[in-house]
């Protein structure tokens, strides 16, 4: 390919929102431009390496068994109402009508078109285990959308499904998923980090991230030192303190003095407290009121129950508390960690209580709730509070605290749970090693569903018995442009991008000195012999200024960049310039050989990142 008859608008300058080097180097390199906020489009030289992440992602899909098919990206709405995300789901969900009002989504990702799909169709046992992908258009309406194509709003994602009959062969293709997406990251080179990650209140037994270290990372990692253990802050968890309640016998025996209430005039914060008791905030039980929505753990036995109201959201789905408040108390230096939280109350959202709610349910405004008396609200505490047996905590009335308070002979809990959120210098809950933190970008997801989808939207099949069954799901997704952007953070320098030659738009470029005469024949030649050999070449037979070629060759970061001038032909043995784009100096080789030594080091290259 000649560059003057393609379309590849190099500029020097680049836009002030492109704050990161991928941003940078793909609008640099005339990879991509922007249409609007988080929409983007590709030129040819962006799809070309776009196309080829495609297909090891498809190559790799395909080796695990998975099948290839295209849904829409737009769905009727009713489907998303079944699964119960039309309301769930929040803004980043498009919602569209059509000329006679019927609603539909764009899809954001596609859990209900597949399980739809898989419904209609499936039957008998013998269709399972049944794995199907899209490599397709998504969009997400991102509150900020930002970094380019690493969090757009319009994306193309790799997503695969999948259906089983039994837990065992769902935790196969989970396995067979999970071998393939450190495949496809290795084959493009990108140095990546498994993480355990927080699979939801929904029923989810299993889900894995594929994150890779970022400085711009959304999401904190936590890292063990000495083992391998490494997961999504939202999921860490950390070697506890569990103590069985102590008896009231074993307070006295150990010397406890009894709790007692103190005056604590205008003291409210955590802050505050520590300054007017002089401790640190360890020695404090603090509680907090959550709301939670859509609560699926049955409260049947806890305080204020019988208030709560309950419902079946669909024919079919689990019952469920619309609204729910619980008080959560956790150790003062620590803070509680929502997402685990969430998954521990089986809530899909959760907030803290207002206010006005937190004084209905506690009698006292906020910053005096405390764990001991509370009779309105389900106690849920951290593991830590279990440990805590001479603490500080509210009284449950303005103005005053309690102290002296322990665990197992003051209050006790209706559920303890690990809540906390695990911060560098914890200790790792395998090895008792010290947790260090990463930032992290998430390029990968996979996700073991359970039943969340296929019990909301009735899917059965009929076993062995001709009984009928629902099949369990696995949901797998792979973000493209992400992966992409992600090669060229790992993969430039000062000058530009370095491709890692399964990535490359191309895998040669070609620059004459001057585009003419001996210099024009060699380089067209070379540029044949090179296509026949299947080499992907790019010839710059601009009329620009060597210094201008070779600033775009570094820029656009093809691996192999071939010089040809005028000296090194004239000499006894013609000659060019070979540079792989890493390299520091060029080697020259004679022009009869250059194709053959091309073709081996793009061979070696390859095998290399493929093996
Ligand atoms: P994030 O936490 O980054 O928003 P997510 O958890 O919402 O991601 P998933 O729903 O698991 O993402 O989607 C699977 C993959 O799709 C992600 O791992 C990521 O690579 C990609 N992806 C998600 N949102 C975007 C986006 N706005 N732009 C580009 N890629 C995205
Ligand atoms: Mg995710």
């Amino acid at each position: 390919m000649k560059f003057s008859q393609t379309f590849i608008p190099t500029l020097r300058e680049v836009p002030a929102d492109a704050v990161i080097v991928s941003h940078r180097l793909m609008f640099r390199a005339g990879m991509i431009r922007k249409l609007a906020n988080g929409l983007f489009a590709y030129l040819p030289l962006g799809l070309r390496s776009f196309r080829k992440v495609e297909r090891i992602v498809r190559e790799e899909m395909d080796a695990t068994g998975s099948l290839e098919i295209k849904p829409t990206v737009v769905v009727p709405g009713d489907l998303w109402k079944q699964s119960g995300r039309w309301d769930a789901y929040g803004d980043a969900l498009m919602r569209l009508k059509n000329r006679v009002g019927a609603d539909f989504v764009v899809s954001p990702t596609a859990e209900e078109a597949f399980t739809s799909l898989v419904r209609d169709e499936l039957s008998s046992y013998r269709q399972l285990p049944l794995s199907l992908y899209q490599i397709n258009t998504k969009y997400r309406d991102e509150v900020r959308p930002r970094y380019g194509v690493m969090r757009g709003r319009e994306f193309v994602m790799k997503d695969a499904y999948s259906y089983h009959t039994d837990e065992a062969s769902l935790d196969k293709t989970y396995q067979d998923m999970g071998r393939a997406y450190r495949r496809i990251f290795k084959r493009c080179a990108l140095t990546v980090i498994p993480v355990q990650a927080d699979s939801g209140a929904m029923g989810g037994s299993g889900s894995e991230e594929i994150m890779v270290e970022s400085e711009i990372g959304d999401n904190t990692l936590l890292l063990c030192k000495a083992c391998d253990y490494a997961a999504n802050v939202e999921k860490a968890g950390c070697k506890s303190d569990f103590k069985a309640p102590p008896s009231p016998d074993a307070a006295k025996q150990a010397g406890l003095p009894p709790i007692e209430k103190i005056d604590t005039p205008s003291v409210k914060t955590i802050d505050e407290l520590c300054a007017f008791l002089k401790t640190g905030a360890e020695k404090f039980i603090k509680t907090l009121i959550y709301r939670a929505v859509n609560v699926e753990l049955d409260l049947s036995t806890a305080p204020g129950a019988a208030r709560l109201e309950k419902r079946k959201p669909a024919p079919g789905a689990p019952e469920l508390y619309p609204e729910a408040f619980f008080a959560v108390a956790i150790r003062g230096d620590l803070d509680v960690n929502e997402v685990k939280l969430a998954a521990a109350l089986k809530a899909s959202e959760l907030s803290l209580a207002s206010d006005s709610d937190v004084e209905r349910l506690t009698g006292a405004p906020t910053g005096f709730a405390g764990p001991v008396g509370l009779h309105t609200l389900p106690l849920v505490i951290d593991l830590t509070v279990t440990a805590m047996n001479d603490a500080v905590t509210g009284a449950l009335a303005k103005d005053l605290h309690y102290r002296h308070a322990a665990y197992g002979r003051d209050f006790e809990a209706w559920m303890i749970s690990d809540v906390r959120t695990v911060k560098a210098g914890d200790r790792c809950p395998l090895c008792g090693g010290e947790l260090y933190e990463k930032k992290g970008n998430e390029l990968g997801h996979i996700f073991k569903l359970g039943y969340k989808y296929t019990k909301s939207m009735n899917v059965t099949y009929l076993d062995e018995a001709g009984k009928a069954q629902v099949p369990t799901m696995g949901c797998y997704g792979i973000g493209l442009d992400r992966t992409l952007a992600s090669v060229i953070e790992e993969h430039h320098d000062g000058d530009g991008i370095i491709w890692p030659l399964t990535v490359a738009p191309y895998q040669v470029i070609i620059v004459p000195i001057k585009y003419e005469g001996a210099v024009k024949a060699l380089t067209d030649s070379l540029e044949r012999e090179l296509e026949q050999r299947g080499l992907e070449v790019l010839v710059d037979d601009r009329d620009e200024r060597p210094g201008v070629k070779f600033k775009d060759a570094d820029l656009i970061g093809i691996p192999f960049r071939v010089v040809v001038g005028d000296k090194n032909l004239a000499a006894d043995k013609p000659r060019v310039e070979i540079k792989g784009r890493g390299e520091k100096e060029s080697r020259l080789v004679e022009t009869a050989k250059a194709a053959e030594e091309l073709a081996a080091l793009v061979k070696a290259g390859l095998a290399e990142l493929n093996s």
